[in-house]
C-alpha cells in the first residue's frame, strides 16, 4: 500500500486508486509522529466497516492509529495479519453480516491472524463474540476507543482475549493521525454517543452517553485539514445539533458552524443528522449568513404519527416538526430537507402509516432514508406487542418509496435548466463523465471536456432529471 517514502496508495473506500501523499492524510504533526516503528514493521491489517458515517470516520481514526504504530493497511484480509471488523447494529440484517464474516475463518483458525470486532456489534454482544467465534481476539467499542493503543499493546504482548467494552465514559476519540478515505471532504465527529432514548434504537446502549468535543479542539482540527486542502468539512453527530461546547467558550451549535466556515480554505461546512427537538432558529440563522454553511438539513422524522412517535419516545408531535419544516421553509434561501422513516413500528396501523404519506406530501422531502422496523437487542421497543408481518412492513416500505419516488422526479423535474455548484468528487470509467455534489446534497452526473476537475468547484447546468438524480453539463 505504501509506495515511496510517505505516499499512500489508497484503494480502499475509493471507486478508483489514487496515490495521495500520507502526509494529506494525516496532518503535517501527525506525519512526525508515524516515525516510530518503521513501515509495517508490526504487521498488516485489514479493515472493514459497516454502517453509517460516523462508522466510516471512526474506522479512519482507527486506521490512522494503526498506522502511526507501524502497521501497514492492506487490501484483502487474505494479505493482513489483522483483520478488523468495524460494525453497524442499529437493523439485525447489519449485525447478522458480520457473524457471516467471521464464520469464514472458522476454517482458517490456525493461520495465526489477529481478529478483531469493533463498534456498535462488539458493544451489544460482548463477550459472547469469543463463545461464538473463539478464533475472535479483540472486541471493542467504539466508546472504548480511546483506550485501544492499550488494547493493541496487549495483543503485540501476546495476549489472546483483548475487549474494551465500557460505555460509562467521558471521554472522545481523539487521535493524532488520521487516514482520511477522501480527499476533498473530511469527516469530523464533534459529539458522541446519544442522550435520547427512541425505544427501537441500539445506539444510546451500543455508543453510550452523549460527550461533546471542545471546540477549540474542532476548530484546530479543521485548520489543519484546510491547511491540507480539505475544503468541505462534515460535522458529525447522532445529534449533531445537540452539540454542547465543554470549554469555558460554551459555544452554541450554530455558532460553531459560522467558525468553522470562517477558518480559511473552507468552503462548505455540512453537518448530519439533526434532531428534531434540538432544531432551532439560530441554525437557520446560521445557514441564511453564511453561504459556506451548506443548504441541506438531515431531519430525520421516523413516522408521521404522533401516537406512533409517543410509542418511539421521539420527544416531538407531527405538529411540532412540522414548525421545524416551516421555519426551514422560510429561510431565505431554500434549504434541501431530507429524512429518515421507520415503517411497521409495532402497533402501527394502516391508518398511521397514511399518516407518514400524507407528511411525506406536505413536507417534499428532497430525498428520503426508508427502513422496515427491526427488533433490536436492549431496546423498549422488542417487549411492545402487536408486531407487523414482515410481509405486511415490506409492502409499506415499497408504498412509501413509490410515493417518495414521484415527489423526488417532480423536484427534480423543476430543476432543468438550473446551474449549480458542484464539488467534484468522481470520474467515470466513461470519458467526459463526472460527478459531484450541489451544497444541498443533491448529487449530479455531468459531461465535461476539461481533464482533470477532482476536487474542483464547477458550475454545472441541470439538463436532465429522473426521480434518482441529476444530470448535466459543465457550465463554462
Ligand atoms: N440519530 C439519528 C436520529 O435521531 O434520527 C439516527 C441515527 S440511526 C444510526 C439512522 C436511522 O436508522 C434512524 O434514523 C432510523 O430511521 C433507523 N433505525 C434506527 N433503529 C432502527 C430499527 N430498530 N429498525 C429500523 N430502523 C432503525
Ligand atoms: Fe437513536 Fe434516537 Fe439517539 Fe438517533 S436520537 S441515535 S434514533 S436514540
Amino acid at each position: 500500500m505504501r509506495g515511496k517514502a510517505g505516499v499512500l496508495n489508497c484503494v480502499l473506500g475509493m471507486s478508483k486508486p489514487f496515490d495521495i501523499e500520507l502526509e494529506r492524510l494525516t496532518g503535517p504533526v501527525a506525519y512526525s509522529e508515524v516515525q516510530p516503528v518503521p513501515d509495517g514493521q508490526r504487521g498488516t491489517f485489514f479493515l472493514e466497516t459497516f454502517g453509517c458515517q460516523m462508522n466510516d470516520h471512526d474506522s479512519e481514526k482507527v486506521a490512522g492509529l494503526l498506522l502511526s504504530r507501524g502497521y501497514q493497511q492492506v487490501e484483502t484480509p487474505e494479505a493482513a495479519s489483522m483483520i478488523l471488523y468495524n460494525t453497524c447494529s442499529i437493523r439485525e440484517k447489519a449485525a447478522q453480516k458480520v457473524f457471516s464474516r467471521l464464520g469464514e475463518f472458522r476454517e482458517k483458525q490456525g493461520e495465526g491472524k489477529v481478529i478483531g470486532v469493533l463498534g456498535c456489534v462488539a458493544q451489544q454482544e460482548g463477550e459472547d463474540i469469543f463463545k461464538r467465534a473463539p478464533w475472535v481476539s479483540l472486541v471493542c467499542g467504539s466508546a472504548s476507543y480511546s483506550k485501544l493503543p492499550e488494547m493493541l499493546a496487549r495483543l503485540e504482548a501476546g495476549n489472546s482475549r483483548v475487549t474494551g467494552l465500557d460505555t460509562d465514559t467521558d471521554e472522545t476519540f481523539e487521535t493524532e493521525v488520521t487516514r482520511r478515505d477522501n480527499p476533498w471532504r473530511a469527516y469530523l465527529t464533534i459529539i458522541e454517543g446519544c442522550d435520547k432514548a427512541c425505544s427501537y434504537c441500539v445506539v444510546p446502549f451500543t455508543r453510550g452517553p452523549e460527550r461533546s468535543r471542545g471546540s477549540d479542539l474542532v476548530l484546530r482540527e479543521v485548520r489543519q485539514l484546510a491547511e491540507l486542502g480539505y475544503s468541505e468539512v462534515q460535522l458529525l453527530g447522532q445529534t449533531v445539533n445537540s452539540y454542547a461546547d465543554p470549554t469555558a467558550r460554551k459555544m452554541r451549535f450554530s455558532e460553531l458552524l459560522l467558525a468553522v466556515a470562517d477558518v480559511v480554505g473552507i468552503r462548505r461546512v455540512r453537518f448530519t443528522t439533526s434532531h428534531p427537538s434540538d432544531f432551532t432558529h439560530d441554525i437557520v440563522e446560521a445557514i441564511e449568513r453564511e453561504p459556506k454553511v451548506c443548504d441541506h438539513v438531515h431531519l430525520p422524522v421516523q413516522s408521521g404519527s404522533t401516537r406512533v412517535l409517543r410509542a418511539m419516545q421521539r420527544t416531538y408531535s407531527r405538529e411540532e416538526y412540522l414548525e421545524k419544516i416551516a421555519m426551514i421553509r422560510a429561510a431565505k434561501r431554500p434549504i434541501g430537507i431530507t429524512t429518515d422513516v421507520i415503517v411497521g413500528f409495532p402497533g402501527e396501523t394502516e391508518a398511521e402509516f397514511e399518516e407518514t404519506l400524507s407528511l411525506l406530501e406536505e413536507v417534499q422531502y428532497d430525498s428520503m432514508f426508508s427502513f422496515k422496523y427491526s427488533p433490536r437487542p436492549n431496546t423498549p421497543s422488542l417487549s411492545m406487542s402487536d408486531s407487523i408481518s414482515e410481509e405486511e412492513k415490506g409492502q409499506r416500505l415499497a408504498v412509501l418509496q413509490d410515493k417518495q419516488r414521484e415527489i423526488q422526479a417532480a423536484k427534480h423535474a423543476r430543476l432543468l435548466g438550473d446551474c449549480f455548484e458542484v464539488l467534484v468528487s468522481g470520474k467515470s470509467r466513461r470519458e467526459n463523465q463526472w460527478t459531484g455534489y450541489t451544497t444541498s446534497h443533491r448529487m449530479i452526473n455531468f459531461t465535461s471536456q476539461a481533464r482533470e476537475l477532482l476536487g474542483t468547484y464547477v458550475q454545472v447546468r441541470v439538463t436532465g432529471a429522473t426521480s434518482n438524480g441529476l444530470v448535466g453539463e459543465h457550465a463554462v
